[in-house]
């Protein structure tokens, strides 16, 4: 709860990051920190609210012990807070830097004032939970015998993996990239999530007795069915990674690109895995990023710092509304409002309600995009939004390099999910029980490849959801074997 009368007395502050026009030049972290006053006093702004919608099904998706910690950290007690923390989160220091704090929008401060700084206070417990030394291997006080192959290494399997081996069981994650971490290490940028984040964790995980095997595209360089063989579960995090593509004339021109081979190969640059040429680079170049989701936010912050000419981001959807008033006008729900990510900001021209119609170029190169500026009405028949097209409205610019960054339909259907004849609902997502087991006994899923493309703070959860479930699972085999 903090303090009673901490929203009275103290103003919500935010850390202070470094100016756009100086971070543009590199691909670090920008974003400061709160001073150890500063965020007991923002802590202490938390105000025992009763009912803390933060926590609730509308709040946080890992459940989150938000007022319990805000109170260990108002009253100096860290190291309580950081064991609070971990509870329920196996990487705050991953959502402290890029959740998008559904938590905050849900805050009963938010229905007439700003919220408590929950992330940041996240970020800060975990922080000098490190700094501390507080965060250790947490080893299993006996071994079950039984084994998982968890296939993907981002959020989901990566949460699922430390839960399931804390509970004694013996764990491989098999990856298909290079280096394991999923979007978290080849998605997100580094001016966001900078990777020695994420190999501190892995370190942690690795030294907990995980087993990591990369460059194993299971399906195709280790069959699904000699994993079966070989292990008493699966567990399939594999992400939503087949990229919603553009089908107009044009579209095969060179300089066309899917957001995640641009920002993959910038990400492997930045590690020092490939070489400047390999790189798809914005330098010198009008950009236009299509799609205004985070991928595309992403596009963005990257082309800036690769130094474009000019960077365009554009919208099929029309412009939601502006608020700027500090509080939620849709408490508690997510509202659906104007958004600006730190890249946004940082330079860009954005614009909505435009389709576009084709690509054109010279010497098989795109050098102009064809667009039409579109409505949304509701469609008669049914009450759904209906596009129009505008008329007379189409307009051209010219271009050197285009972005697709229109979102991902839904996991990859290839040999691990056909050879293992897994079930998909409408979508295409791998469908699953309340159990996370899928049509396959013995066979789950979790993260993106279930719920469809979504955050990592749902990653983390439905891992650690399915983690639980596995090893019900595994006890149950256990009792019927012993029969
Ligand atoms: C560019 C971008 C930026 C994003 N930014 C944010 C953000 O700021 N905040 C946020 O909350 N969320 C963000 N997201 C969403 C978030 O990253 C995902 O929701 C989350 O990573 C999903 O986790 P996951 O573990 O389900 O799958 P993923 O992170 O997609 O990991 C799946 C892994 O499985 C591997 N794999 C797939 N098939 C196989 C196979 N056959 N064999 C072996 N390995 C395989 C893949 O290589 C991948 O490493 C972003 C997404 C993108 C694309
Ligand atoms: S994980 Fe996300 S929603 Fe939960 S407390 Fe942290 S920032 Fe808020």
């Amino acid at each position: 709860m903090g303090k009673v009368t901490g929203f009275l007395e103290y103003k919500r502050v935010t850390a202070k990051n470094e100016a756009e026009k100086e971070r543009v030049h590199h691909f670090r972290e920008f974003t400061g920190h709160l001073k150890s006053g500063e965020i007991s006093n923002q802590a202490g702004r938390c105000m025992d609210c009763g009912i803390p919608f933060c926590h609730s099904s509308y709040g946080c998706p890992v459940q989150n012990l938000i007022p319990e910690w805000n109170d260990l950290v108002y009253n100096d007690q860290w190291r309580e807070a950081y064991e609070r923390l971990e509870m329920t989160n196996n990487f705050p220091e991953i959502t402290g830097r890029v959740c998008p704090a559904p938590c905050e929008t849900a805050c009963t401060l938010a229905i007439n004032d700003s919220p408590v700084t929950i992330k940041q206070i996240e970020l800060e417990i975990i922080e000098k939970a490190f700094r501390e030394n507080w965060v250790k291997p947490q080893l299993p006080d006996s071994e079950t015998g039984k084994s998982i192959a968890v296939i993907g290494s981002g959020p989901a399997g990566l949460a699922a993996a430390q839960q399931l081996r804390r509970r004694g069981h013996s764990v491989t994650i098999y990856e298909r990239a290079p280096k394991i971490g999923g979007l978290l290490r080849y998605g997100i940028p580094d001016f966001k999530l900078d990777k020695r984040v994420l190999d501190r964790r892995l370190d942690q995980i690795s030294a907990e007795g995980v087993e990591f095997v990369t460059d194993a595209n299971i399906g195709e360089d280790i069959s699904a069915r000699y994993l079966r063989k070989s292990y008493d579960v699966i567990l399939i995090s594999s992400g939503a990674t087949q990229a919603r593509d553009l089908t107009a004339d044009g579209r095969e021109l060179e300089g066309i690109h899917l957001a995640m081979d641009y920002l993959t190969l910038s990400n492997q640059y930045i590690d020092g895995m490939i070489d400047e040429k390999r790189l798809i680079s914005a330098k010198n170049k009008r950009v236009l990023v299509i799609g205004g989701g985070d991928t595309g936010s992403d596009c963005v912050g990257t082309a800036n710092r690769q130094g474009a000419k000019s960077v365009h981001q554009i919208e099929i959807m029309p412009k939601p509304r502006e608020w700027k008033e500090n509080h939620n006008p849709e408490w508690p729900f997510w509202p659906a409002i104007l958004r600006t990510s730190s890249s946004q900001q940082e330079g860009c021209l954005r614009e909505w309600g435009i389709v576009t119609k084709s690509f054109s170029g010279k010497n098989g190169k795109v050098n102009k995009v064809n667009f039409a500026r579109v409505e949304w009405i509701r469609d008669e028949n049914n009450g759904r939004p209906k596009m129009q097209e505008l008329k007379n409205s189409a307009f051209s610019m010219q271009i050197d390099m285009v972005l697709l960054a229109m979102g991902f339909v839904h996991p990859e259907h290839n040999r691990l999910l056909t050879d293992l004849e897994i079930q998909y609902d409408q979508a295409g997502n791998i469908i699953t029980g309340p159990d996370f087991m899928t049509s396959v006994p013995g066979v789950f899923a979790a993260g993106d490849a279930k719920k469809g493309a979504s955050l990592v703070v749902h990653a983390i959860f439905q891992g650690r959801q399915a983690a639980e479930a596995i090893d019900t699972y595994l006890i149950q085999e256990q009792k019927e074997s012993l029969k």
